[in-house]
Formats: C-alpha cells, sequence, structure tokens
C-alpha cells in the first residue's frame, strides 16, 4: 500500500496555474524525487502534501490519513525540511535541534540525529558559524527529530559545492537504509539518478514523464537522433518525413524547410528504409548524421527546453 498518494492535485495563484495536474504515489521506503526546471511546480506541490498550502482541488493521502480529518496524526509522522532561513542564528547545532524536538510528542535523541547529519563535532556551534552545507545538514537533522517515517527535502543541495552535495547524498542514503520514505526535489539529473528509486519530470504543473532512472535512460540510450539534410527542398523533405512516421520505431520527426530531424529507436534499419525511399523518388540527401542521446536529452525531449541546473 502506497504511503503517500497524490490525485489531480491542482493550484492557482491568481492568474498563475503553479500545479496544474499531478498524481503519483509512493511506496513504503522509497527515495521518490520530483525535478523539473524552475518554477515547474514542484516547491508548491511539495508544500501542498506537507499541509502548508492548500490545494484547489485534488487528494492526498497517507495510507489511511488525509490532511481534513487527520492532521495531527500526519504532521507527527512526516518530517518537513525547513528552509536554510527558518535555523536560529544565535543558537548552536544542538540546542536547534532540542527546541525543534520540543514540539512533537516523540522525538529521536538528538544525539542520534547529529551522527546521521555528520554534525556531531560541530554541535556546539552557533549556527551563524556553519558553512553552507553545515547549514543545510543541520535543516535536514530538523526534519528527522520526530524520527519521521516520510521526508520531505526540497532542493536540499541546491547551491553547494559538489562534496557538500555528496554528504547530502550520504545523509539520503542512510535514511534509505532505516526504511524511510523520501521525497526529494532537484535541479540536478546527476543526484536524481544516483539517489532515486523513481524520477518524476515535472515541467509547468504536470508531470511529462515518470519512471526508475534505469528506465528514463533506458529510453534514451536507445533512441538516436538523426538527422538528414535533402537537396531537393521542402516538398522531398516533407515526403520523406512522412516515410519516416510510416516506421514504428521514429517516435518524433522535426521539419525545417528540407532539414529534417527524427527520432529512432532503429537508426540503421531506419536510414535504410529512407535510402530505399529517396532513391525511388529521385531524391538527393545532402548531410547525414546520427547523434547519441544523452541523460538530459530525455528532459529536453519531453519538455522541448533546454537543461538547466
Ligand atoms: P524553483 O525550482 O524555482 O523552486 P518550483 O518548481 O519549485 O521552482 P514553484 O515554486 O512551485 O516552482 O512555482 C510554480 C509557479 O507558481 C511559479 O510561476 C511561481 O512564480 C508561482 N508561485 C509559487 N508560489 C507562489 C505564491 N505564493 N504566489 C504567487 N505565485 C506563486
Amino acid at each position: 500500500m502506497p504511503v503517500l498518494e497524490v490525485r489531480s492535485l491542482q493550484k492557482r495563484y491568481g492568474s498563475v496555474t503553479a500545479v496544474e495536474d499531478i498524481s503519483f504515489a509512493v511506496e513504503p521506503g522509497e527515495v521518490f524525487t520530483i525535478i523539473g526546471p524552475n518554477g515547474a511546480g514542484k516547491t508548491t506541490t511539495l508544500e501542498m502534501i506537507e499541509g502548508l498550502v492548500t490545494p484547489d482541488s485534488g487528494t492526498i493521502s497517507f495510507g489511511p490519513l488525509n490532511w481534513a480529518k487527520n492532521s495531527e496524526q500526519i504532521k507527527i509522522s512526516i518530517g518537513v525540511q525547513p528552509q536554510a532561513s527558518a535555523l536560529f542564528d544565535m543558537l548552536t547545532v544542538k540546542e536547534n535541534l532540542e527546541l525543534f524536538a520540543t514540539f512533537y510528542p516523540h522525538s529521536r535523541p538528538t544525539a542520534e540525529v547529529l551522527e546521521m547529519i555528520n554534525l556531531t563535532e560541530q554541535q556546539h556551534k552557533y549556527v551563524k558559524k556553519l558553512s553552507g552545507g553545515q547549514k543545510q545538514r543541520l535543516a535536514i537533522g530538523l526534519a528527522m527529530v520526530n524520527d519521521p517515517d516520510i521526508i520531505f527535502l526540497d532542493e536540499p543541495t541546491t547551491g553547494l559545492d559538489p562534496q557538500a552535495r555528496r554528504n547530502i547524498w550520504d545523509i539520503i542514503l542512510k535514511l534509505k537504509e532505516l526504511g524511510k520514505t523520501t521525497i526529494l526535489t532537484t535541479h540536478y539529473m546527476e543526484e536524481a539518478e544516483k539517489l532515486s528509486d523513481r524520477v518524476c519530470i515535472v515541467d509547468q504543473g504536470k508531470i511529462v514523464t515518470m519512471d526508475t532512472p534505469a528506465a528514463l535512460i533506458d529510453r534514451l540510450t536507445k533512441e538516436r537522433e538523426v538527422r538528414l539534410a535533402l537537396m531537393d527542398g521542402e516538398q522531398a523533405a516533407s515526403a520523406t518525413e512522412q516515410a519516416a512516421l510510416r516506421q514504428e520505431t521514429v517516435t518524433r520527426t522535426e521539419r525545417e524547410g528540407a532539414s529534417l530531424k527524427l527520432w529512432t529507436t532503429q537508426p540503421e534499419e531506419t536510414l535504410y528504409v529512407l535510402f530505399g525511399f529517396t532513391k525511388e523518388r529521385g531524391y538527393r540527401v545532402e548531410q547525414i548524421s546520427i547523434r547519441e542521446m544523452s541523460l538530459e536529452d530525455v528532459f529536453i525531449a519531453f519538455t522541448g527546453k533546454e537543461w538547466r541546473d
């Protein structure tokens, strides 16, 4: 049974549709990652699930619990990473953890949380003296004080250097070993690939695709972009495009004038068929290239946008 299920979530802010239609279910122990460009609706989605923002429509359930009927129970069983700016600068690391622990009826021993976030040595340091990565680890620690089953981390590694990012990955992997469920948002494709059981790509408030990283990469690596330029003008390119689209292995095409791009899972076979077609029609092919797909191409293929970290 899923530990979290969201159906048809929708949220508008005035004329802006932040979330148009988001549905997914997360199984116990999964690291489930929502990835997408700025403004895609990741934070709004998370905030609705965390009970911080009320959806305009749609449902959110944590097993048998929902916000309308069981808000107190949900609050003690989920962990929400606060923004780094919500940390108390004038308190030490340990004091911040102890303060947050007082908000809950049951909490995890502070020493254990410090160990998990690798801040035992810094426990007596004031927050204002911590590095960006240490502050971020403390914020994750604050999401763990009540020993929740589900933890929400909103872009925990944004703006951190590679080593600081890896330290955060270690914490997420430790949470997984403990059997916790983690819902993560990120801008980083590499991070999504390394940590996640499943990745959900969102754009403009909607899910564009959702699968295991392996399946997404598999889809990518199987597909190749083939480019053709024809010497006999637009009509020849258009007829060749139609011939390409008649092949099952061709997933989509784009044409600009006499230049044609197509995506195929069988580039050799596609070219063989297309050469047969152009020869029969007497069209001359000027240029051909086959491009390998990269991981980022999945994103671009689904959203039509360049990938930005
Ligand atoms: P980022 O990666 O930049 O954090 P995001 O994917 O988390 O982006 P959201 O923060 O959910 O995206 O924002 C989605 C859209 O909704 C954006 O256009 C944003 O400007 C708008 N939006 C979000 N919160 C509010 C708000 N409180 N009031 C008005 N508009 C908002």
